[in-house]
């Protein structure tokens, strides 16, 4: 086997991610035996229906039990009791991961559960779609997208090595950094982003004078964008502003700051003001088009898609 390849891979959680690690993984060759456990019975019969898994466990301590990686793919609201689980059934050198979006409260919560000789090394794959379950996945998810992975400081490096190269094969690039400045930059890319998303949408729904019909009719002047963001799973982005409570309140104080001052200028007719800053945001979403994280093409490629033309074109 290479070093890229694992005997024995547990998915637990079953859902986007663990899905598309499968598929991933199916892809590259990479898993002797992918074994996994979500919740309900429906999904984990769902799992082997759909080929993603080679065994399916009722517990998650049955699923792991041999594995040489074991990746959590559940809400993080539940690592710790999963850990607690598993734990005593992890494999001597086994390395276990997880997909969190969080860190700082995964690291709190799964650490201690982790036995002597065991290798913990958190992980985060950012890429993902407002869709969940297992059959949301597909094997691309992760293709060009990056994996941040936060390892202790005492890591052993052959298993890191082993994991990051595990991700350059699921089509990832692979950042590393410490678990404090991850979730302070994933509370300005990610969490912030989906707060306003989730409160937009909200205050439109709510809103009297503008009926519901009308922001349907007319979402496509830009509220769209943001019900896309809304539409993703609940529980998981619950789970993801409980834990990253401190870095959150710290981006969306410097938000509501800079929201002040466009309103300030609205308000004053300062239109100089306006202008630079639209001028610097467009100038940052060429960059991310150019750094390969986004399509180049007007309107997402949406343009006939959405009229049953196809976007390939
Ligand atoms: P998902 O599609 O909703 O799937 C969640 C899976 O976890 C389901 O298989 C569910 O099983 C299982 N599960 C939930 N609670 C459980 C429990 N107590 N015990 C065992 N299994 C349980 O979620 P996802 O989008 O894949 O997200 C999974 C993780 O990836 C989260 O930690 C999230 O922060 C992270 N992540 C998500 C994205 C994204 O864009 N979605 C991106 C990067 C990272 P049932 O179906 O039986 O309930």
């Amino acid at each position: 086997m290479s070093d890229t390849q694992f005997e024995r891979v547990a998915l637990i959680g079953l859902g986007l991610i663990g899905s598309s690690l499968s598929h991933a993984m199916r892809r590259a060759d990479m898993a002797g035996h992918i074994t996994g456990h979500a919740r309900s019975p429906k999904t984990r019969a769902k799992a082997v229906e759909l080929g993603l898994v080679d065994s399916v466990h009722e517990t998650s301590a049955d699923a792991v039990r041999g594995a040489d990686l074991v990746v959590l793919g559940t809400p993080v609201g539940t690592f710790g009791a999963i850990a607690g689980e598993i734990g005593p059934a992890l494999a001597q050198d086994a390395i276990l991961t997880d997909v969190g979006s969080v860190k700082a409260a995964v690291v709190d919560a799964v650490a201690p559960h982790v036995p002597q000789g065991v290798h913990f090394i958190p992980g985060h794959p950012i890429a993902g779609t407002e869709e969940s379950g297992p059959e949301s996945g597909f094997a691309e998810l992760f293709d060009g997208r990056w994996c941040i992975l936060t390892p202790p400081d005492n890591v052993d490096e052959t298993a890191y090595g082993r994991l990051a190269d595990f991700w350059k094969a699921c089509g990832s690039q692979v950042e590393r950094m410490d678990v404090e400045h991850h979730d302070l930059a994933l509370a300005i890319t990610s969490h912030l982003p989906h707060l306003i998303a989730y409160n937009i949408v909200g205050t439109a729904a709510d809103l009297e004078e503008v009926t519901q019909s009308e922001v349907i009719k007319f979402s496509a002047a830009g509220f769209r964008d943001f019900t896309r963001i809304a539409a993703s799973d609940p529980t998981m982005w619950r789970d993801v502003f409980l834990s990253n409570r401190e870095a959150v309140l710290e981006a969306l104080g410097r938000f509501t700051e800079d929201l002040t001052a466009l309103q300030r200028a609205i308000r004053r007719g300062d239109g100089d003001s306006l202008f630079d800053l639209f001028s610097r945001t467009r100038a940052i979403r060429r960059k991310i088009i150019d750094a390969g994280q986004e399509t180049a093409l007007p309107d997402f490629g949406r343009v006939g898609a959405i009229h049953g033309e196809s976007d390939e074109n």
